[in-house]
């Protein structure tokens, strides 16, 4: 955890006027401190619908600018879905690189949230380790509400970076990465039948294209 000291250079100005916690770690502007003092493994659910209606950053809370990065893995890459809102690039990269919970997935694994909002739908499934920046100019995305809460869609991207355990990933962890998650969203949907996993097969061969 004590990975953010001495910060590297580039350090997004967002992030360094973050508040810290005890151990000096800045305290993400989406982070839960209802309770006192910060949960990061939970999401200020407020946070969400603030975050996103008036255009600000989901980690150091500050206004977009042109473009922006989702933190999404494989599955809501390929599914076109996300549950948390875009951050700058610069500061998703930060995330991508030093957040424990994104680059370290057996972490990511014991990290479930005790109240608030989940930090996304797909945490129990970057078991890959691989995870991305999704690069949209413009909003990127649209708020749908499914009946069990808020979700984005994600709109074509202008780029998208991939990280594996804190890395920029290899072409091998891509590929590695992506396959897993599109066979474990193969075998999620067998039981929905051949028109759901048609549907499945386009938004994988979409996504194809994204690898590298
Ligand atoms: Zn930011």
């Amino acid at each position: 955890m004590d990975r953010f000291s001495p910060f590297p250079e580039g350090m997004p100005e967002g992030v360094r006027a973050l508040p810290r916690d005890a151990r000096g770690i800045p305290i993400p502007w989406f982070v839960d401190c209802s309770g006192g003092r910060p949960d990061f493994r939970v999401v200020d659910g407020r946070k969400l619908i603030e975050g996103w209606d008036r255009d600000l950053c989901w980690i150091c809370g500050r206004q977009m600018f042109a473009f922006r990065a989702w933190i999404v893995g494989p599955v809501s890459a390929i599914n076109r879905c996300t549950a948390e809102p875009p951050a700058h690039p610069d500061c998703a990269r930060v995330a991508l690189t030093q957040c424990p919970f994104l680059s370290d997935p057996e972490r990511a694994r014991d990290a479930t949230p005790q109240t608030g909002v989940r930090p996304g739908g797909e945490l129990m499934m970057r078991n890959s380790g691989l995870t991305s920046a999704w690069i949209t100019k413009g909003r990127g995305g649209e708020m749908v509400t499914p009946g069990n809460g808020m979700l984005f869609r994600l709109f074509e991207p202008h780029a998208v970076e991939w990280y594996h355990r804190g890395a920029v990933a290899s072409a091998e962890a891509v590929r590695a990465g992506f396959d897993d998650a599109a066979g474990r969203l193969r075998e999620a949907d067998r039981r929905h039948g051949p028109a759901a996993l048609d549907n499945l097969e386009r938004r994988i061969t979409a996504c194809e294209k994204w690898l590298v």
